[in-house]
């Protein structure tokens, strides 16, 4: 080998670590909501998502995106998605470790944060898979509060830690998955728009869908709630693709999406021609039931973007330990460290919060204020750690210089991946519309949102007067009315909720940097523009990775 191609000043591959032992940020909250017991499973998934064979399998599901097969050589149709080996191992291992279903099967305190810890590490392998798996673990809550003489038959296999990609009857099957179908063409966000009709056939027949799905993700699922229009209004159905006596359901794969990223799921348009359904909750209260279901994915959007964010943040300050350029190590270039603590920041305050959503959501069957932090938190959250996570994949893959341009980094996949938890499950604006809603119409939630600040604000003058404004702001808006001040209102509170659990319960040196530049307002519009003061070697230190 010439000398001209020995390789220098290159970091080695981040690869072969535990992430859980690499994100104290995790741990903390894991024991701080009440999950302590479950530290072993967690670090068990987090070995595995540091492992080089799993994230070999997450890079090769997402360069062998999903085929469709809608018939067979004869003509039949069969409408069928073919995925890559590397997805069912993905999937596979997921199911395998309950993240579709371990509150559900062993619902002891801290069930939800332990699910959600597991589903934060092993998602940074790949997020494309956490799409079924979060919608089986969401399907079931829907379920039961509607339908429970199918949740009986259902819950069984929706909860089994059992994977089986094949499509079958039910009673052949030993685990099965779920998703949800309501966004049409004319309509996704304004779902009182869908055109799908059902009908019913008779005493004890299930009931007929026709219509049309223009997103329908995870289309090898076994079945999918889905909303159609019936004589009393939008209902919602259970449709399963194969049906009980062995015969495929008529539900039709038209196309799978070409997709921006989220390339190793499949997402399908569908045509249910005659589709058979089994109502979930009463004909005309569909939307309500499929809520329940909505309210549980959104946890997960928020999850799966604290994930993403760590992941760009672990790669981030993992290259700039290991590259020198201009005679010392980039993380001790003055203006690159405060980038990466900036960009650190944000991904410490994303991960503590969406574990606060997931205690509360441990907590709200016993306790009303505890419910009242859940609904306004995960919408709050839903939209503000979700927005955020494209601009920190886009500035820690500028960390990487070149090299993170290169879909071998893997910097390409976090950031083409990173805007679709904002969209989906209630796009931003719909998100930040629905916290101004519950705001307007359940006074409780304002009181739970002031009593989860107010313990921080005597330590933190900073904090005291931004929770002081936003006292002032919400007793004097006329919320409802508010619509085109959403965003900014949802934006200071999700700031507000951030800066509290930090002073509370993270380092006093993200507590700091946070406080002075998110609370405080002395901030740019991009990251590295952090303000003097607060101590970025350890910000940066407490974010990098010890691999080996
Ligand atoms: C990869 C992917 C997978 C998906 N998988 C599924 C799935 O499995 N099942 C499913 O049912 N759906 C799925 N969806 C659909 C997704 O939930 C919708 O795209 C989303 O809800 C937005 O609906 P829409 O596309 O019809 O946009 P629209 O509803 O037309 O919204 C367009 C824009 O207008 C904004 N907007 C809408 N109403 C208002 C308002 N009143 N005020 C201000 N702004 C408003 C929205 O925030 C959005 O930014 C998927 C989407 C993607 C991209």
């Amino acid at each position: 080998m010439p000398p001209t191609h020995e390789v220098l000043n290159q970091p080695p591959p981040l690869a072969g670590y535990d992430l859980y032992a690499a994100d104290p940020v995790l741990a903390e909250a894991l024991h701080r909501e009440g999950a302590g017991w479950a530290e072993e499973r967690v670090r068990a998934l987090g070995v595995l998502a540091g492992d080089p064979e799993a994230i070999a399998w997450g890079e090769a599901a997402d360069a062998n995106p999903p085929v469709l097969r809608t018939h067979d050589r004869y003509g039949r149709r069969v409408d069928e998605v073919e995925f890559h080996p590397a997805w069912h191992r993905l999937l596979g291992t997921a199911v395998e470790h309950g993240l579709h279903a371990a509150p559900w099967r062993d619902p002891r305190p801290g069930a939800q944060v332990a699910r959600a810890a597991g589903f934060y590490l092993w998602t940074q392998v790949e997020a494309g898979h956490g799409c079924p798996v979060s919608m089986t673990f969401a399907a079931v809550p829907a379920l039961r509060a509607a339908a429970p003489g199918l949740a009986e038959v259902w819950e069984p296999k929706l909860t089994a830690l059992a994977y089986q990609p094949a499509l079958a009857p039910l009673a052949a099957k030993a685990g099965a998955l779920c998703g949800m179908a309501m966004t049409e063409k004319q309509g996704g966000s304004d779902v009182r728009a869908n055109t799908t009709t059902a009908a019913p056939a008779g005493p004890d027949e299930p009931w007929l869908l026709t219509g049309h799905k223009w997103f329908c993700s995870a289309p090898m699922s076994d079945a999918f709630l889905v909303l159609a229009q019936a004589p009393a209004g939008l209902s919602c159905f259970l449709v399963p693709r194969v049906l009980p006596d062995g015969a495929r359901n008529r539900f039709h794969l038209q196309r799978l999406k070409d997709k921006l990223g989220n390339r190793a799921n499949a997402s399908a348009e569908v045509e249910l021609d005659r589709a058979a359904g089994w109502p979930v909750g009463e004909p005309g209260r569909g939307l309500a039931a499929i809520l329940e279901m909505v309210n549980h994915t959104r946890l997960d959007c928020v999850v799966g973007s604290a994930a993403l964010m760590r992941q760009a943040v672990a790669q981030a300050t993992h290259h700039a330990a290991h590259r020198s350029a201009f005679g010392r190590r980039l993380a001790d270039q003055p203006l690159m460290e405060n980038v990466l603590a900036d960009l650190a920041v944000e991904s410490e305050a994303a991960t503590v919060l969406a574990m606060r959503v997931a205690g509360a959501f441990d907590r709200a069957p016993d306790d009303p204020a505890e419910a009242a932090v859940r609904r306004l938190a995960t919408a709050v959250a839903k939209y503000w750690v979700c927005k955020r996570a494209p601009a920190v994949a886009a500035e820690a893959l500028e960390c990487l210089g070149g090299n993170g341009y290169v879909e071998e980094s893997g910097m390409p996949r976090l950031y083409r991946e990173a805007p679709l938890n904002s969209l989906w499950e209630g796009a931003g604006n719909i998100n930040s519309l629905d916290v101004l809603r519950v705001l307007a119409r359940r006074p409780e939630t304002v009181a739970a949102l002031l009593d989860e600040v107010a313990p921080a604000r005597a330590a933190e003058p900073r904090l005291d007067r931004a929770a002081a404004a936003a006292e002032r702001e919400l007793a004097a808006a006329d919320l409802a009315g508010l619509q085109g001040g959403a965003r900014r209102l949802v934006e200071r509170l999700a700031v507000l909720l951030q800066g509290a659990l930090l002073v509370r319960h993270g380092h006093p040196a993200v507590a700091d940097a946070f406080c002075a530049s998110r609370v405080a307002g002395d901030h740019g519009a991009a990251f590295g523009t952090l303000p003097p003061g607060p101590d970025l070697p350890t910000i940066v230190e407490r974010a990098t990775p010890k691999v080996g």
